[in-house]
């Protein structure tokens, strides 16, 4: 990484990653990012603990996330650092952050600001369809709508903003 990139001007809170029982019984953070320089986080709503996304951070949006209390993560359909909430002011402000046995998951429990949504298509958890197990019968599997309605209007929030979801 060149020195002119954000986020880049303070030290590393990352440390290395030496040997198998400093990684699973350690007190250091030494994440491991994938090929893509990624690493996968679950965030869920602090107090109903429901699953509200599951995104990508790579090192910067982790720093970041560490140094600012406020989630950031990396969007891979856009390509760039995406601090949650920085056009729809849905913020998520970070109650706990928790990293797994061999520190290549995160975990985020969140606050949301506003109306309490975290998905770009207006509803609370990006998660708000259930699939219907159909067995082995071969039919299509059909989705199911757990909420009912939307947060807020994507256009209004957002305007004329490409949509972030690729087909
Ligand atoms: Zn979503």
């Amino acid at each position: 990484m060149s020195t002119d990139q954000p986020g880049t001007a303070t030290p590393s809170p990352f440390a290395a990653r030496s040997t198998v029982e400093q990684v699973e019984e350690g007190v250091a953070l030494a994440p491991k990012f994938d090929s893509d320089g990624l690493i996968p986080c679950v965030t869920t709503d602090a107090t109903s603990g429901e699953v509200l996304m599951l995104g990508y951070m790579n090192r910067e949006a982790l720093q970041l996330t560490i140094a600012t209390g406020e989630a950031h993560y990396w969007s891979r359909s856009r390509q760039c650092l995406w601090r949650k909430g920085a056009v729809s002011g849905l913020t998520q402000e970070i109650v706990d952050m928790r990293i797994d046995d061999d520190q290549d998951a995160v975990w985020l429990r969140v606050q949301v600001a506003g109306g309490g949504a975290s998905c770009h298509v207006g509803y609370r958890s990006c998660f708000y369809r259930t699939v219907e197990l159909r067995g082995r019968s071969g039919e299509p599997a059909r989705l199911t709508f757990t909420e009912t309605s939307r947060t807020f209007d994507p256009k209004l929030v957002y305007g004329d903003a490409p949509n972030p979801t690729q087909l």
